[in-house]
């Protein structure tokens, strides 16, 4: 495995490996792996002949408000963890090396970001969608896998990799969770005792919407208060936003039908967690 740390060398690197016939599965990361991350390597590995793995916590994507310095970092670790997961090149670059100047150019993701994370976190997906230009260019993917943990990000890249026409197959890997529920999360090492054991509340809401949704129910606003009242009495935390649209596309809904998306963001005192379920109604 190879560690790479700029961007003349991994793209001479990548130009020269795809100039061989060789496929490249690329899977995007912030770093701190835990087992989702490993999930989408698990899943790439086996699809691909040269698995990329990036580190890369974002600047473009934090608000000034948001946690980019406290962000949880230990590269020693993720090296390991990417060395036994069969990675054959992390890419590693600094902030500096990813954005030497000001930029003369950004990317603006102008539908699916008026919703969920994109109302409450601004210019978050313009961010990620603009480091991904970046990434798809230098990397040159052939497969590029997203969490759905992330639902939102997953249906921006679909958005992006569709307009903008990078040869890159989309391919959307399962939320993994702990065993009692709660989506693995790199922010999860903020919570307290007393608010990992309330976490898993979020997914048992969301599995609560599905129950009573398969029993009938069809109307969202009754749905969403439903979770809220239960997040409510067993959180000691803000909900930032409970949602429901149409997926991918994130339109609103009057009545659920077809493919849905169900998806909250909860403030605890240090960490905000998001989870969805994503669900088909006849
Ligand atoms: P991050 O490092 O948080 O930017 O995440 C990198 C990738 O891992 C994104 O595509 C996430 O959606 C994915 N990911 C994070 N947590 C999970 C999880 N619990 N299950 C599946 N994928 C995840």
């Amino acid at each position: 495995m190879k560690i790479i740390t700029t961007i003349a060398e991994m793209q001479k690197e990548m130009t020269a490996l795809k100039a061989q016939g060789h496929t490249v599965g690329y899977v995007p990361t912030m770093g701190f792996l835990h087992e989702g991350h490993m999930s989408l390597m698990k899943t790439a590995r086996p699809q691909n002949d040269i698995l990329v793995l990036s580190i890369f916590v974002n600047p473009l994507q934090f608000g000034p408000t948001e946690d980019l310095d406290a962000y949880p970092r230990d590269f020693d670790r993720d090296h390991k963890t990417a060395e036994a997961e069969g990675v054959d090149f992390i890419f590693y670059p600094s902030a500096e090396e990813m954005y030497p100047q000001e930029a003369s150019n950004k990317v603006t993701v102008q539908q699916r970001t008026n919703v969920l994370c994109g109302k409450s976190r601004p210019g978050h997906f313009d961010g990620v969608a603009t480091v991904l230009v970046k990434l798809f260019n230098i990397i040159q993917p052939d497969r590029a896998y997203f969490g759905l943990k992330d639902a939102q990000q997953v249906a921006v890249v679909e958005g992006l990799i569709k307009d903008f026409n990078f040869p890159i197959e989309l391919v959307p890997v399962n939320t993994i969770r702990e065993d009692d529920g709660l989506a693995k999360s790199s922010r999860n090492v903020y919570l307290s005792k007393e608010e990992r054991a309330q976490a898993p509340e979020l997914n048992k809401g969301l599995q609560l919407a599905k129950a009573t949704i398969e029993s009938g129910e069809r109307n969202p606003q009754n749905i969403v208060r439903l979770i809220n009242k239960h997040i409510t009495d067993h959180c000691d935390a803000e909900v930032d936003y409970i949602e429901i649209y149409s997926y991918p596309e994130l339109k609103k809904l009057e009545t659920l039908s077809g493919k849905i998306i169900i998806a909250l963001a909860v403030r605890f005192s240090k960490a905000r967690l998001i989870d969805n379920i994503i669900l088909e109604i006849e």
